[in-house]
């Protein structure tokens, strides 16, 4: 006898994944909703996660590693995580689900949309079988504003103070522009993140930093903040100006610019 698949969907706290749980609700009955946990994610996507479960009626079941950032980054040497080397997305996020997953046959819910044109698989682990129903349904990004208004979700509440991923508070994918409000919003946890950095300055080799434009200690000066917030009005100027049509909001522009960039992880910021 066919061994039946498991179906698996992803939320990252993410706007697409979350608005896939929402348009899955009640057409895959045995559905295992699976946050993958860091322990370093917003307290925003923690609650938005809560207010989803709760719309859900369904457990979402959070996966966390057997050991958490602070133990890679020990193991690292204290290299911060980054770009090019993402070993935070391997070891908290993508091993852990691919343990939970397991070696049986499971289908991936993946909320990649109709106007998006990329590979976003999570694993490439060959009993898993990605699907991407949004492809399916033709439903693009006002498809998925249309579902998370209806269903009284809205979009991730983080949004609102103008960051435009989901993810840990540190993220290196952050823009110069998502620091500063984080500094203004989460003023704790912008010290946490430079606590980080701090340690990794006796690092041989050189020091690391989560931001390519400047080390966060200098971030946070007033006159860094001033220059950060005016280079990013006249760059939301720029965009309003060669897109007349586009509705000019302020998040949106920092979604758009995160949409952009093709180099994000699926697991993380879906
Ligand atoms: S959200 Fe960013 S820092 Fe956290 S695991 Fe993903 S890529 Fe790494």
């Amino acid at each position: 006898m066919t061994e039946r698949p498991r179906h698996i969907l992803s939320l990252s706290g993410g706007k697409d994944s979350t608005a896939l749980a929402i348009f899955m609700r009640g057409r895959v009955p045995e559905m295992e909703y699976v946050f993958c946990d860091t322990n370093k994610e917003l307290p925003e996507t923690y609650d938005y996660l809560n207010q989803v479960e709760a719309y859900l009626g369904k457990k979402i079941i959070r996966i966390e590693a057997v050991r958490g950032f602070d133990h890679w980054l020990t193991l690292f040497q204290g290299y911060l995580p980054s770009v090019q080397a993402r070993w935070c997305t391997t070891f908290l996020k993508l091993k852990p689900f691919e343990t939970y997953v397991g070696d049986n046959p499971v289908i991936n819910y993946v909320g990649i949309r109709a106007d998006e044109d990329r590979d976003a698989r999570i694993s490439h682990k060959p009993n898993i079988q990605v699907v991407y129903p949004f492809k399916e349904a033709g439903i693009d990004y006002a498809g998925v504003q249309k579902i998370l208004a209806e269903s009284g979700i809205g979009f991730p509440p983080y949004t609102k103070w103008g960051r435009s991923r989901s993810g840990c508070y540190f993220c290196f994918f952050q823009k110069s522009i998502e620091w500063v409000r984080l500094l203004e919003t989460h003023p704790h946890l912008f010290d946490l993140a430079q606590e980080y950095e701090d340690k990794s300055q006796d690092i041989k080799g050189g020091h690391f930093q989560w931001n390519d434009d400047m080390p966060l200690r200098e971030l946070r000066n007033p006159e860094s903040v001033e220059k950060i917030k005016q280079r990013y009005e006249e760059h939301k100027n720029r965009r309003w100006e060669t897109r007349p049509n586009k509705k000019l909001v302020e998040t949106l522009t920092d979604l758009e610019d995160a949409e952009d960039d093709t180099r994000a992880c699926t697991i993380c910021h879906l």
